[in-house]
């Protein structure tokens, strides 16, 4: 399983899909992508290999940011349904996710209980939630930090908000994610090796960060908004 994420000034879905083929060998059982452009948010899902997202994925949608996943199904069937991209009721929020949230059960009965769910994912759980705290904040960042200040489990994470073109929202926690730099342009992976055609400079983030990544800068800040300054390193990786 893996995810991907990308925003810069090129068209995102072949960045997208050529970094899933690359986590293909971390295993999975469905896969797809979210992308977001003029119209809005467009996903694809499908259940099975990245050959066939790639034929489902419609070539005329146009957008330079986006995110995409592998999923290796631990709550919920593998289906079109329970793979990611998952979105929040009003579709503002999209996220993909890897890892386990160990209180989703707990989440959906404190803050969700009024909300109808779409799939049997502990992933929804968490984009249903930035929403509803968004609904409190009325500021992304925010709803965001305070989303991730309430998870416990594992998590690698890309999440966008449709009313906003200009930033990925990263953090990660027990589960492998870094950033890497380009000029114009940044990307988010589970591994380098899904970069490596595009950039050998990376950014390290550390758990329980929140990272916006912008296409011109990318910021780190602790969960309470506090900004971290770190010096981004190059990797020579064999492709
Ligand atoms: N727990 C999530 C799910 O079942 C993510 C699985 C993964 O890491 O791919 O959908």
């Amino acid at each position: 399983c893996g995810i991907v994420g990308y925003i810069g000034q090129n068209d995102t879905k072949e960045i997208l899909l050529t970094g899933l083929e690359k986590l293909e060998y971390r295993g999975y059982d469905s896969a797809g992508i979210a992308t977001l452009g003029e119209e809005g948010v467009h996903v694809t899902k499908v259940k099975g290999r990245i050959a066939v997202l790639r034929e489902e994925v419609d070539s005329s949608v146009e957008a330079t940011i986006g995110i995409g996943h592998t999923r290796w199904a631990t709550h919920g069937v593998p289906s079109v349904q329970n793979a990611h991209p998952h979105q929040s009721s009003s579709e503002r929020f999209t996220i993909v996710h890897n890892g386990v949230i160990e209180n989703y059960i707990d989440l959906k009965k404190e803050f969700l209980a009024d909300v109808d769910f779409v799939s049997e994912t502990d992933t929804e759980v968490i984009v249903q939630l930035i929403e509803k705290l968004y609904e409190k904040h009325k500021n992304t960042k925010k709803a965001f930090g305070e989303a991730m200040s309430l998870l416990k489990g594992s998590y690698a994470i890309g999440l966008i908000d449709a009313e906003d073109h200009d930033t990925l929202y990263v953090s990660k926690n027990k589960s492998p994610l870094l950033v890497g730099l380009g000029e114009g342009f940044n990307l988010i992976a589970s591994d380098a090796m899904a970069t490596l055609k595009e950039t050998n400079e990376y950014l390290e983030i550390y758990d329980k960060e929140i990272v916006l990544v912008n296409r011109s800068f990318v910021e780190v800040q602790t969960l309470d908004g506090e900004v971290i300054q770190r010096e981004p390193f190059i990797a020579e990786i064999d492709a």
